[in-house]
């Protein structure tokens, strides 16, 4: 399966020139990097100098939200034809700040899933649990909701056109109160994989899982020798390129030898 690393901005206030040094930066790594597939999700307004900057490369530039319709009376929205047009190749679905600041739930992940690949998006789906310490079988029945009703009546996409990041809420960004250990991700991915499978079947087996949540160069190694994961989505140790790219061969070092 090929490796998968992203990386979501945010709200950050990049300008022009910074954002497409960012994308050449991250490119123009690509080539050594073997087998490996690349994906960035700025703010809405860079996607085009970015997009601009990653053609022809397996760097996907895309949106971190998007609309569920293909066009309407939904006052600042945008659309999937819209971000097309600047170039977005993939949307992200169900982050956690999105979830709770923005009230997406699981009907409306599953409403954007649907419109993301009927025009032809990746999509990367964000699951996680919200507190450290829940029970397997709460973690199980947490992955199995959130992954059951997003791909509610979504026909398999064709591999790789879903990624899925295991991001764990209360790990994720400033207010982290930690990140989970090698053991924990290991089985939340197990648990995540079942429930893919019990959605697509054989082609739940084929979905790449990453891991998001403080990721660092501290942790890294930890994160991904033998949890399962097929590649890391990274945020703050992601705000510079030429770090994201250390990150990324560290990981892929581990990953080549589990
Ligand atoms: C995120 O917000 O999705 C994320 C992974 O952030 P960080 O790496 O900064 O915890």
């Amino acid at each position: 399966m090929m490796l998968t690393f992203g990386t979501n901005w945010k709200m950050r206030n990049l300008g022009r020139e910074e954002a497409r040094t960012y994308a050449r930066v991250v490119a123009a790594s690509l080539p050594q990097l073997g087998e490996t597939q690349l994906f960035i999700l700025p703010p809405a307004t860079l996607i085009r100098d970015m997009a601009s900057e990653a053609a022809g490369s397996n760097l996907l530039i895309g949106a971190q939200n998007f609309h569920w319709a293909p066009e309407g009376e939904f006052t600042g929205e945008l659309s999937t034809a819209l971000l097309k047009q600047e170039g977005a190749t993939i949307v992200m679905v169900g982050h956690a700040e999105r979830r709770s600041l923005f009230g997406e739930s699981d009907e409306i992940i599953n409403r954007k899933l649907k419109r993301a690949f009927e025009d032809g998006f990746y999509a990367v789906l964000c699951v996680g649990d919200s507190e450290p310490g829940m029970s397997a079988v709460m973690l199980g029945e947490t992955f199995s909701r959130q992954i059951g009703i997003a791909l509610d009546g979504v026909t398999p996409a064709a591999p790789g056109k879903l990624i899925v990041a295991y991001e764990p809420v209360w790990a994720i960004g400033e207010a982290a109160k930690g990140s989970p250990s090698g053991d924990q991700v290991a089985a939340c991915v197990d648990l995540i994989r079942q429930a893919l499978e019990r959605s697509w079947g054989g082609a739940g087996r084929e979905v790449p899982v990453l891991y998001g949540g403080s990721v660092g160069p501290g942790n890294c190694r930890e994160l991904v020798a033998g949890t399962g994961v097929d590649g890391l989505f990274v945020g703050r140790s992601a705000r510079d390129p030429h770090r994201f790219v250390l990150l990324i061969r560290e990981a892929l070092s581990v990953l080549a030898k589990t």
